[in-house]
């Protein structure tokens, strides 16, 4: 018995020991989000995945304490997107890959793309549906497996039949099959509320539903209402009970109408919002997390012949480049902004370009940040990340340049930090 208390002494000493081994960034310039400032030689103090200590000037290293020199770059928390789709990404065969693609396929490629969301300075992001691979990727990004951001995933979004996410739209009859709650497609209340438990049992960490129609399903309409007032309040009702905040993709007022009312945590794409609407999700607080790199991209893709069905061309070309100005209107209201890009619908990793538009649309520099770091981590409900403060995680980042001066410096990311671990440094 006393060997073992013995050793159990040893072992805190050991694990003391190596935890109280130190890493100092020197930041040449650290953005404070909380107060939309840039203060000048900053210290932050990180031991093991947490922010110990931010301090003014360059704190002198004690003997075994790491010291990284980021003295020429700008730095701030690990960025997060609140819409993305990381099982995928846009090609012109997509629509086929519904048919030749396995879940390992999709598997493999989620690897590739997540590392390269975690590279480009995005330490975290929220999966807005996919087969439910995503859900496995965010357990194995958690064990270290493989590299990537957090993972907040929706798993399979809700969806009703032949609504957008429908996962047998534009099938042949025999192939479509009538998909019920498991495969995420809901008609009346009950099924709503029974499709929201099926989520909880497989592991998401956040509902989805598609409230109005979308752009790349193979159905007509992009913007009508396909639940009812019924079915969206009996998912919220239940995502309440077993903790979920509630995501709802709408372009169509009606649907963003229905949703806001029935309390949703925050709007997608919001294409076709208005005054009536904005107020009301001033009102209730609900976030609009606005995607205008997606809305840009369909529509470019659009362009070219053949690439998306012929049903998905004109819906991408009404409804794409309408986001932008949808953003400006919000933003000027003061409508609760949360960044998101709907990663997936174009290519992974140009998730800053989303800060140009902003930007572009009206919204200061230090804004967007904020938008990207602060308000997403509220949007989550996850207060230990968004910030560089005492006991927050250690999610840091630092680019080249000053995005103040010049807001594509966000593409230049050369810094990565997650959870303590360096996993870029240039
Ligand atoms: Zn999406």
């Amino acid at each position: 018995m006393r060997k073992i208390a013995c050793l159990l002494a040893l072992l805190i000493l050991v694990m003391t020991g190596t935890h109280a081994q130190k890493t100092l960034l020197h930041c040449g310039q650290l953005i404070d989000v909380k107060n939309l400032q840039t203060l000048k030689e900053m210290t932050i103090v990180v031991q093991g995945n947490k922010i110990l200590d931010v301090q003014k000037g360059y704190t002198a290293a004690a003997a075994g304490d790491q010291v990284i020199d980021l003295k020429n770059k700008t730095v701030m928390p690990g960025l997060i997107d609140m819409h993305v789709h990381l099982e995928s990404e846009t090609n012109p065969n997509r629509y086929m890959e519904t048919f030749t693609f396995n879940p390992a396929d999709y598997a493999f490629q989620s690897v590739v793309f997540a590392e390269r969301t975690l590279m480009t300075g995005f330490t975290a992001v929220r999966d807005l549906g996919g087969s439910g691979v995503n859900i496995a990727l965010r357990n194995a990004i958690n064990k270290n497996l493989i590299k990537g951001p957090r993972v907040y995933t929706a798993g399979k979004s809700i969806a009703t039949t032949g609504g957008h996410a429908d996962p047998t739209n534009g099938y042949r009859r025999d192939l479509m099959g009538d998909p019920g709650p498991d495969a995420g497609v809901v008609n009346g209340p009950d099924e709503a509320a029974k499709a929201v438990r099926q989520r909880y049992k497989e592991g998401s960490d956040v509902i989805k539903i598609t409230a109005s129609g979308g752009v790349l399903s193979v159905a007509k309409s992009g913007e009508n209402p396909q639940f009812t007032e019924a079915e969206i309040n009996a998912i919220v009702a239940t995502a309440k009970d077993y903790g979920f905040k509630v995501a709802a993709h709408c372009h169509g007022k009606e649907a963003m109408r229905r949703a806001v009312v029935a309390g949703v945590n925050s709007i997608e794409h919001g294409t076709y919002m208005d005054e009536e609407i904005r107020t009301l999700m001033k009102q209730r607080g609900t976030y609009f997390v606005p995607t205008i790199t997606a809305g840009k991209s369909v529509a470019d893709s659009a362009k070219k012949p053949g690439y998306f069905p012929d049903v998905v061309t004109p819906k991408a070309l009404a409804i794409g480049p309408k986001i932008q100005s949808t953003f400006a209107s919000a933003y000027k209201a003061g409508v609760k902004i949360a960044f998101g890009t709907d990663a997936g619908v174009y290519a992974h990793g140009k998730n800053w370009m989303e800060f140009v538009y902003m930007y572009e649309a009206g919204m200061p520099a230090l804004e967007t940040i904020r938008s990207a770091t602060l308000s997403a981590a509220d949007l989550l409900g996850d207060d230990r990340i968004g910030l560089i403060e005492k006991d927050k995680l250690a999610d840091i980042i630092a680019i080249d340049g000053d995005p103040v001066k010049d807001i594509r410096a966000m593409g230049k990311v050369k810094f990565v930090m997650k959870n303590g671990v360096v996993y870029k440094q240039e």
